[in-house]
């Protein structure tokens, strides 16, 4: 099945399908195979993996299972912080290609903030030089910690990866962000399947209105915010439903409406400070 994904150009010149399929927590090696295999039948050609979900083998199985031409397929994934560091990084990003049995990454980023990021910075910018990766770019980024990176980088990070969906907009950095030339990724654009926003009745509303499903509505919201948005799925009805957001527009007044639901609220409500420390190993134990 074809559908028309819109592309965006990243500063590196290179382009990236706005619209994806994430592949956070579907662990099991045959599920991993199976929902990536139908989201590719379905039009999906952008998967989002890393290296702490334990399914880049299992992705890269799915891509070689498809048939579709490798380059056609677009496949970020990430290094996990405990992998930081001139020689870690690059083992790291080397082990990934080995996993996904591939000879060029699309996309790596930088899972995290934390312990030796400036390190590993400089170790993916060998590695994209060295041609293993096209583009290179961090996750979970605050914009203390993207000036950091934008004072030692010889090249930008194309994208910043981080948690966004209407009742956390994110707007003061994803504007820090595309000041900058950096293309925001939205992850948990569901709020993790968060039933009080996909149920919540403004949403509700605006999916009869335009009678789409809420989260039709919501993952349209994201493609009109400029975000780029990966959700994941293992159910084929949704898979099907989630790519079918291409052909309405939700007018200039309504995205303001849905705007107004912003709360600045995590899913993960610890304050920042612990959540630095605890989210990892939150990961970690998933
Ligand atoms: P999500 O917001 O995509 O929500 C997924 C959940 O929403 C599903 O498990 C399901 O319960 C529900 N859902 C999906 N489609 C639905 C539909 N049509 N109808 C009803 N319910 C539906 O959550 P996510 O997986 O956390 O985020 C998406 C991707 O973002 C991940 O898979 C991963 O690739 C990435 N991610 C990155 C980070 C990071 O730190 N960089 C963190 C979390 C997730």
């Amino acid at each position: 099945m074809e559908v028309k994904v819109p592309v965006m150009k990243m500063n590196d010149g290179n382009t990236i399908p706005q619209f994806g399929f994430g592949v956070y927590c579907i662990e099991d090696h045959d599920e991993c195979v199976k929902y990536v295999l139908e989201a590719l039948k379905n039009g999906y050609r952008h998967i989002d993996t890393a290296q702490i979900y334990k399914n880049e083998q299992a992705v890269g199985e799915a891509i070689k299972k498809s048939g579709i031409p490798r380059e056609e397929i677009y496949i970020t994934t990430k290094v996990w912080i405990d992998n930081f560091g001139i020689d870690e990084t690059k083992k790291s990003v080397e082990d990934s290609l080995k996993k996904l049995d591939l000879e060029y990454i699309d996309l790596v980023l930088l899972h995290y903030n934390l312990k030796d990021y400036t390190s590993a910075w400089k170790s993916l910018e060998t590695l994209k030089e060295e041609g293993k990766i096209k583009s290179i770019g961090i996750s979970n980024f605050e914009i203390k910690d993207i000036m950091k990176i934008l004072d030692i980088c010889k090249y930008k990070p194309v994208v910043n990866q981080i948690e966004c969906n209407p009742y956390i907009s994110q707007d003061k950095l994803r504007s820090f962000c595309h000041e900058n030339d950096i293309l925001v990724e939205a992850w948990g654009p569901l709020g993790h399947g968060n039933q009080k926003l996909i149920n919540n009745s403004l949403i509700d509303k605006l999916s009869n209105k335009y009678n789409k499903t809420t989260v039709q509505i919501i993952l349209r919201w994201h493609i009109q915010k400029n975000n780029i948005v990966f959700p994941k799925s293992i159910d084929e009805k949704h898979i099907k439903e989630n790519i079918d957001i291409f052909d309405f527009n939700i007018s200039e007044d309504d995205m303001k409406l849905i705007d107004n639901l912003n709360k600045n609220k995590s899913i993960y409500p610890l304050p920042s400070f612990t959540k630095k420390f605890v989210f990892p190993i939150i990961f970690k134990i998933q």
